[in-house]
């Protein structure tokens, strides 16, 4: 059975991002709470119908990994995504609320995408492209899911046409250019990895609240002349965006002040973060971290080999209760 809008009941916002927003919302027929994201897609009729086609794929996804799919429909101009509705949120919010995320968490959050990546690319040879914390979400069960992967190739035009879909979490090689493969998910992977267990995002060194980088997050193509100039999607964005430019574009932490352009730059020319000089996790931590974060993709490992490295297989054993670490918050 197709699912409609007129039978789904607001109950709240979840969150906003850049391609739009998403809501938690009742499915009246059947009592099911789910989470609606809404997309905004400035693209013709037979666009949005190719990318609602291509959506269907999801409901073949069946992986505890993975976010389950209810369906998506139409509801002009917006593309209406329904998902599994994940009661805890996802890990920036956790972290933002709770602090830093505990280094055994970490570790199975690690197992967790590792294997909802190797099952997407195993089984459906899906690339996700948009692995972060924002995208990786917990329940009171104490599941860890990924979620928003790349499965609409018309979809991920659609929003590089309009808006543009590149983050922080981008790997060297896709900031050069370079085509997207899974390793640059595991690039994506270790830098969430770090922002976790530190409780900041690695590139900006503070601890004081990085809101201002959030704002940039998905704001930039590499591929573009002059990515800066493109116009954000909503009057609320645009008008940030004015309010912003005006100061000049830049991400401010304790001392440090970085435009995008430089933290891209930085990302290709300097060596990659680590935990390590930290220096308060396990070796195994460190050196599953450093194995994420190779600069050179043909060093990097595939998910599916990364599943192997001992930190993971001790995540999979250890007797780490993520149900109660879950009713903490
Ligand atoms: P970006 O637009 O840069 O990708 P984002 O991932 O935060 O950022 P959205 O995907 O629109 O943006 O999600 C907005 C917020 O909604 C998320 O940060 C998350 O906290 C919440 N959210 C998304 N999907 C779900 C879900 N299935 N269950 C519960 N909360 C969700
Ligand atoms: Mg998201």
């Amino acid at each position: 059975h197709d699912l409609r809008n007129e039978d789904l009941k607001d109950l709240q916002e979840l969150g906003q991002g850049n391609g739009g927003s998403v809501k938690k919302v009742e499915h009246l027929p059947t009592g099911t709470i789910m989470a609606k994201k809404i997309v905004l897609i400035d693209a013709k009729p037979s666009v949005r119908k190719q990318i609602l086609r291509e959506l269907q794929i999801m409901h073949d996804c069946h992986c505890d990994y993975i976010i389950s799919f209810y369906g998506a429909f139409i509801s002009d101009p917006n593309i209406c995504i329904c998902m599994e509705h994940m009661d805890k949120g996802s890990l920036d919010g956790i972290y933002k609320k709770i602090g830093p995320i505990d280094i055994d968490v970490v570790g199975k959050v690690a197992l967790a995408v590792l294997e909802g990546l190797t099952y997407l690319y195993d089984v459906h040879r899906i690339i996700h492209r948009d692995i972060k914390p924002s995208n990786i979400l917990c329940n009171s069960k104490g599941q860890i899911k990924i979620c928003d992967f790349g499965v609409s190739g018309e979809l991920i035009n659609s929003i590089a046409d309009t808006f543009v879909g590149t983050s922080t979490y981008m790997s060297p090689e896709r900031i050069q250019g370079a085509q997207y493969t899974v390793k640059s998910d595991v690039w994506s992977l270790g830098i969430s990895l770090i922002e976790l267990a530190l409780g900041r995002f690695p590139f900006a060194d503070s601890e004081s609240d990085d809101s201002d980088l959030s704002e940039f997050e998905g704001t930039l193509s590499p591929s573009r002349p002059n990515p800066l100039a493109l116009p954000p999607r909503t009057k609320e964005q645009r008008d940030k965006k004015k309010k912003r430019k005006s100061k000049g574009v830049s991400l401010q932490g304790g001392g440090m002040t970085m435009s995008i352009l430089e933290l891209l730059q930085h990302i290709v020319n300097e060596p990659a973060p680590r935990l390590t000089p930290e220096g308060r996790f396990p070796r195994e931590a460190d050196d599953f971290v450093d194995s994420c974060l190779y600069k050179d993709p043909d060093q990097r490992k595939t998910p599916k080999e990364l599943l192997k490295h001992t930190w993971i297989e001790n995540a999979r054993t250890t007797k780490f209760d993520l149900e109660a670490w879950a009713s903490t918050f």
